[in-house]
């Protein structure tokens, strides 16, 4: 829809300083622009104390760590995106799961996107990963070698599925991936992980009796290439808001069944596009995130952050 444009001519006087006024209000201040290109344009950690503030999908992170970009047992993808940050409790949480996860068949963990260096919205892609506590582990291994700056633009990773059918593919999926799942599971830490329902079929399938953890493991859409992490608000994160936990029991019956039928993939009206969301506002995000993106650096940037910018996933709504 497009509105006409007031004609100012036949307006009286008083009428015209109203639509000047209005006019004025039009125009973006600092405070209308979308958070995400505030966040965006961050290139540095916020130098304060380590905290995550507000909501998976609404909040902001100050004292980011870096993960390293080659580590023990893992190394970062695309480097240009700069999103390897996070609450130091989510980079020694991914250190640990990369290095115990040898010793169950898998050489170590290529790292997708954790959070922008304030977190906060990100410029392209997830709707959630904004207070550091999110992290994206693709489902291939790292292989023996380290890989160089332009293999980890353009590598892709490897699908799970099989064509057609919301089924793993036998000759993909294997045993290690799925002990991959479940260790990080099991880490005290992880309040939620998020798998393609494919994949939490095939969990469900050869978990056998030890089965706890699997209440962690959710089905939702994408996330057949890569499963995130998602970590409960650390202590010493005032402001900091927990998800209400996932439902009792492994998520192995009905719901999944319903994640398996046809319910989900069908759009509501056919042919209707859902309609673009309007960004984040600072507004939008806890008083806090003002002060974590206006903090000014004080390191030199670590990471180096080449122009191009990869394909992102599309963006997903809360979960
Ligand atoms: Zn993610």
């Amino acid at each position: 829809m497009t509105r006409s444009r007031p004609s100012f001519i036949r307006l009286p006087r008083a009428s015209l300083a109203a639509a000047f006024l209005i006019a004025l209000a039009a125009v973006p201040t600092p405070a209308q622009t979308p958070a995400k290109t505030l966040f965006g344009a961050a290139k540095e950690p916020a130098p304060l104390a380590s905290r995550a503030i507000g909501s998976y999908a609404r909040g902001c992170l100050a004292g980011a760590a870096p993960l390293p970009v080659d580590g023990a047992a893992w190394q970062v993808m695309r480097l240009s995106r700069n999103r390897n940050w996070g609450h130091p409790v989510l980079i020694g949480l991914i250190e640990r799961i990369a290095t115990g996860a040898r010793s169950e068949g898998w050489n170590g963990l290529l790292v997708g996107d954790l959070a922008q260096p304030r977190g906060g919205p990100m410029t392209s892609g997830h709707a959630s990963h904004q207070i550091g506590l999110d992290a994206d582990i693709w489902l291939t291994p790292m292989p023996n070698r380290t890989l160089s700056t332009s293999e980890r633009e353009n590598i892709s990773a490897t699908s799970m599925l099989k064509e057609g059918v919301r089924e793993v593919d036998p000759n993909i999926w294997t045993p290690a991936h799925a002990a991959l799942i479940r260790r990080a599971a099991k880490q005290p830490e992880t309040a939620r992980i998020f798998v393609h329902p494919a994949i939490k079929k095939a969990l469900c399938e050869s978990a056998g009796n030890d089965r706890g953890w699997l209440r962690t493991v959710r089905p939702w859409w994408g996330h057949y290439y890569h499963f995130h992490v998602r970590i409960s608000c650390p202590a010493g994160s005032e402001g900091c808001k927990n998800q209400t936990p996932p439902p009792a029991g492994d998520g192995c019956g009905k719901e999944l069944d319903w994640w398996l039928s046809d319910a989900p993939w069908t759009p509501t009206k056919p042919g209707e596009k859902p309609k673009p969301k309007t960004p984040l506002s600072m507004a939008d995000l806890p008083g806090e995130c003002r002060m974590v993106v206006d903090a000014s650096a004080v390191t030199a940037p670590v990471q180096s952050a080449p122009a191009q910018s990869a394909p992102m996933p599309r963006s997903r709504p809360v979960r």
